[in-house]
């Protein structure tokens, strides 16, 4: 079993570090919101990388494939685990497909008890953003959605918290350490959400240095497909 909570500290000076899922997708991105907030980031291959973390982003791309991966690279039930153990865990688009249940492929890993529906918005070319008041801000967010998922009918359950709507659409769920985005954003400068995450860690300000977070260059940046 893979430890988090006895090893927060280790190697990384003691300062938080926060774990992103790197198998596909949107991570280098999420890294870069991390170091902007001042918090160092670890790309998560391996069980072996979920040691010590203290927070766990599964980025958006594509769940089918993010799931294969995991699989093949023995995370998936090494994330069940290390969530039923308290892992705090922020899924956006993909990866809050991948947190949900659902009938149709992938597998999910069930962490959180809502239903997510895939690309449920319709095909690439219905992607939109939109302005979005979500309730733990003060002002809108600017919220893009890329083949978005529908999280279905959370009001029924007690233990979710629907933060953010568009239209009926609940697009920000929490439920107790778990956070789910159906939108992404790791593609704007606007650290509100991540921040919101950090909090559900026990984070409350980053102060590492720039240059000593992570080691994504900007090259790395963007180049990821969905
Ligand atoms: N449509 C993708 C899927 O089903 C998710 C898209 C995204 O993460 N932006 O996996």
């Amino acid at each position: 079993m893979v430890s988090f909570e006895s090893s927060r500290e280790l190697k990384d000076g003691g300062e938080p570090v926060i774990g992103v899922l790197a198998l596909q997708g949107s991570f280098p991105l999420h890294l870069a919101s991390l170091r902007r907030c001042g918090i160092r980031g670890r790309r998560v291959r391996k069980p072996g990388d979920l040691a010590g973390i203290r927070g766990l982003i599964i980025p958006g791309g594509e769940s089918t494939t993010m799931e294969n991966l995991a699989r093949r690279c023995g995370l998936f039930e090494a994330l069940r685990e290390a969530a039923g153990a308290g892992l705090p865990i922020f899924g956006t688009c993909a990866g809050a497909i991948l947190m949900g249940r659902g009938a149709e492929r992938p597998d999910r890993l069930e962490l959180v008890d809502v239903e997510v529906r895939r690309n449920a918005y319709g095909r690439q070319v219905d992607s939109f953003s939109a302005d979005l008041f979500l309730a733990p801000f003060d002002r809108p967010f600017h919220s893009v959605f890329i083949r978005a998922p529908i999280i279905e009918n959370p009001g029924t359950r007690l233990d979710c918290e629907v933060l953010g709507k568009h239209g009926e659409n609940p697009v920000l769920l929490r439920s107790g350490r778990m956070l789910l985005a159906t939108f992404h954003p790791e593609l704007t400068d606007d650290l509100r959400v991540h921040r919101l995450f950090l909090r559900i860690c026990g984070i409350e300000e980053g102060n590492a240095p720039a240059e000593a977070l992570e080691e994504t260059s900007n090259r790395q940046l963007r180049k990821n497909s969905y």
